[in-house]
């Protein structure tokens, strides 16, 4: 994706207040971050670690969305996978992260959960490549794949939080 600014990034949230966005803590490893191999901006606020944000790159410029993870009971083994990059192998924790959704509904008590990587590492999962097998001689076209398929899984999630 194209780099941001922490400006960009507190501007672009849809379900988010504007005290919320002004609160975030970015990511710690903001100044490094490798934007040609992600394909969205995810992480977990520092100081407030119920707290997640996903970035996703649209046509309309960045799109933020504020999620949570619910208080107790929430965090998943590896039994479940991230909805958004379904990485078998990886063994991150899962969370079911909820958002907030955009606009009125939101503001009305509706929300929309996903189970994704705790740590939002999606990207570097998709881009894992597998051993060259029988069955999948090419493994850049497996990572070429699965990345296609992270985007896609991402715009829908953005799309059912942007859904009146
Ligand atoms: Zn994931």
């Amino acid at each position: 994706m194209h780099p941001l600014s922490i400006k960009d990034i507190r501007s672009s949230f849809i379900n988010a207040t504007r005290s919320e966005a002004a609160k975030l803590t970015p990511p710690g490893n903001f100044d490094s971050l490798d934007w040609d191999n992600l394909d969205f901006l995810g992480w977990r606020d520092e100081k407030m670690p119920l707290r997640g944000y996903l970035v996703v790159p649209t046509d309309q410029g960045p799109s933020g969305i504020l999620l949570r993870a619910p208080e107790s009971g929430a965090r998943k083994n590896r039994a479940v996978l991230c909805e958004l990059c379904r990485d078998v192998f990886s063994k991150e924790d899962v969370l079911l992260w909820v958002a907030r959704r955009a606009g009125q509904s939101g503001r009305d008590g509706n929300t929309v959960g996903t189970l994704i990587c705790a740590d939002f590492i999606c990207s570097a999962n998709v881009r894992r490549e597998p051993p060259a097998s029988e069955i999948q001689p090419d493994p850049a076209a497996v990572v070429a794949r699965q990345v296609g398929e992270l985007r896609e899984r991402t715009d829908r999630f953005h799309s059912r939080v942007l859904k009146r």
